[in-house]
């Protein structure tokens, strides 16, 4: 059999150089062989010789070119005994250019797509406006493997959810000895949520007045005016402010802004049921409202701080300068949301991470309504209620700056740790991996908690849904929503008319006949979270359009009992969904029966039972 070897003093040689390689073959009988060289750019002469019992082929390149780096050079022979071969790889330098630089494309994460052919293999760095980009784990470079394209690198300059801050300039150096080359692109990411989108300076602009005015905190208000005139002013305020809050609460509070979108008004809905065969004109609404808990609200110009349950409270500001903001998280109809770092917002920590909702277009009606979310979110304290820090106004956009829950939503979080995450490509499945029966019954308990809190205060929230309550480190839920975003939801609710959407597949048959929200309709929900959680997420009535899930409801007929769904559970659910809302659970005893579930779990058999 043939033994071939390529043998070569020199393998290594810059672009337009010369080189030579012998290939050196025995056997017997003495083989035929021969060069590869189809593929070769440079220029090449062969010349054989014949020294005892070793067959010489000499290949000379001359005036090599880089492109011959692509293939490996092969000598082949053969004989009546069989083939035989050997194979070098060429290497041939050449400085460093850039083939191309793209602006950036949106993949998982941000990419600046590029390519750059030299050898030796460069260093790649990069500018960002001319200074050094530093690198982390969210800005870094990262070349594809694998691409048999002989010196050509393809890579990308990987941003992770990057912001208006990134925005800018973006240049490629790359070096490698031989020589340098760059090029430089712009990356435009998002325009920046806090750039006043209101050239024309239409919307009025909060004054500096005001702002000092809300800076003010429980601390720092002035306590130096004597109790007799602060006695004084209370009692002259107190009448008229019993109007106003009954009128803010009832007619918009937070969960204002919310219900001024996704209720509409009542005219909307009565129209639009009448038109749907829903009876005649709703009688009035009985809707619940913070009327005894936030009995002395002392309005100022802008900002008005309340007293609830003898605690004295103000809507806290919190300046523009000290957000920095980091990424999107969400984007609801009111507004995107973003996470960001916020300092001075505790005195243990320096810096915080925080979620910011800002609000985009704001007229001032939606200032307004803004105004009363704050006044609200701020009294609303609770382990179980997310944490709202303050209000950041100013300039534009108005934003509220909330805790930041690490999982998101609920309902993303349980499609994710459901059955079902790889076909909604979920993709954060570990650590936690499928929800077990105690994790379920815990998420529920927490939620019943918040429940409890919001109703001590007559608080009616008429959205309670997993998509309103938000995820935190180690499984700590929070009803974190109070509506001011809808959209990646919006086939959760029923539009019935210009703005009105309605939560209906939530709403008992009261709320959905005749507008009545109340503590008893709120139970409804919260049976309705409850299948929510034991069906990993989804959606009440998901084989049925809107309008079949409303006859389904107003009828009588329930949702079922989900696979995963102890008895003790199942219960809890049917004690919720009673037609008569007199007749339904009350919000204590659930709370309690889903602690003593959380602390001793039924014993389940799914298809058995
Ligand atoms: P929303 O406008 O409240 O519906 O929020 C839109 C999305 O932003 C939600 O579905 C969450 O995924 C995310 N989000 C809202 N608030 C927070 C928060 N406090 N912490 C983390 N993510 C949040």
């Amino acid at each position: 059999m043939p033994q071939v070897s390529i043998v070569a003093p020199q393998r290594t040689i810059r672009e337009g150089g010369n080189l030579t390689f012998v290939c050196k073959v025995t056997g017997d009988p003495i083989p035929t062989v021969w060069w590869h060289t189809e593929h070769l750019q440079s220029n090449y002469t062969t010349q054989e010789t014949i020294s005892g019992a070793t067959l010489e082929l000499a290949l000379s390149l001359v005036d090599v070119s880089s492109k011959d780096n692509l293939y490996n050079l092969t000598c082949e022979a053969e004989n009546r005994a069989g083939p035989g071969e050997d194979t070098v790889p060429l290497d041939i330098q050449f400085p460093v250019t850039i083939l191309w630089l793209r602006e950036p494309e949106q993949q998982h994460n941000w990419c600046f797509p590029f390519a750059v052919d030299g050898n030796p293999a460069p260093n790649i760095s990069w500018l960002y406006n001319g200074n050094p980009l530093p690198r982390s784990g969210f800005i870094y470079t990262q070349l594809i493997p694998d691409i048999e394209d002989g010196s050509v690198q393809h890579g990308c300059l990987f941003l992770n959810k990057p912001t208006h801050l990134n925005n800018g300039d973006y240049t490629l150096i790359v070096q490698n000895g031989l020589g340098s080359d760059r090029d430089t692109v712009n990356g435009n990411f998002m325009d920046n949520p806090f750039e006043s989108s209101d050239p024309e300076g239409l919307i009025p602009v909060t004054t500096n007045r005001s702002n000092e005015h809300v800076t003010e905190n429980l601390e720092t208000r002035v306590f130096g005016v004597s109790v007799a005139v602060g006695l004084a002013v209370f009692a002259c305020t107190f009448l008229l402010l019993m109007v106003l809050v009954i009128n803010k609460c009832g007619q918009r509070s937070k969960f204002g802004i919310h219900r001024a979108s996704v209720l509409g008004t009542e005219d909307d809905l009565a129209v639009s049921l009448r038109f749907m065969n829903f009876g005649a004109s709703p009688p009035s609404s009985d809707e619940g409202t913070l009327d005894s808990g936030l009995s002395s609200f002392v309005e100022n110009p802008q900002y008005f701080c309340g007293i609830i349950k003898d605690k004295d409270m103000c809507v806290q500001h919190i300046k523009r300068q000290d957000i920095v903001l980091k990424w999107e998280l969400g984007e609801g109809a009111f507004g995107k949301v973003y996470l960001a770092e916020c300092a001075n917002l505790s005195p243990d920590s320096d810096k915080m991470l925080v979620a910011i909702k800002t609000l985009k277009d704001a007229n001032e009606s939606t200032r307004q309504d803004f105004q009363r979310e704050a006044e609200l979110l701020t009294v609303l304290q609770h382990e179980h209620i997310v944490r709202f820090y303050g209000v950041c106004a100013d300039g534009e956009p108005l934003a509220m700056v909330f805790e930041y829950m690490r999982h998101g939503d609920l309902n993303r979080f349980l499609r994710a740790h459901g059955p079902d995450a790889r076909i909604l490509e979920e993709v954060k499945m570990p650590p936690l991996g499928q929800l077990t029966l105690p994790q379920m019954l815990q998420i529920a308990a927490q939620i019943a908690s918040g429940m409890v809190y919001l109703a001590s205060l007559h608080f009616v929230h008429r959205d309670l849904a997993t998509r309103n309550c938000l995820v935190g480190e180690g499984l700590v839920v929070k009803i974190g929503d109070f509506g001011m975003s809808r959209d990646i939801y919006s086939t959760d609710y029923y539009r019935v008319g210009g703005r009105t959407m309605l939560p209906i597949r939530w709403m008992p048959p009261e709320s959905i006949m005749y507008r009545k929200f109340t503590t008893e309709s709120d139970i409804w929900s919260f049976g309705v979270v409850l299948w929510e959680i034991f069906t990993y997420g989804k959606q009440p009535w998901y084989q049925l359009s809107n309008s079949e899930a409303i006859e389904c409801i107003t009828q009588g007929r329930e949702l079922e009992r989900p696979r995963t769904c102890p008895k003790e559970v199942h219960l809890l659910m049917q004690g919720c969904w009673q037609r008569e809302p007199q007749q339904r659970l009350i919000i204590k005893d659930i709370h309690s029966r889903l602690v003593a579930l959380v602390k001793s779990p039924p014993v389940y058999l799914d298809i058995l039972e």
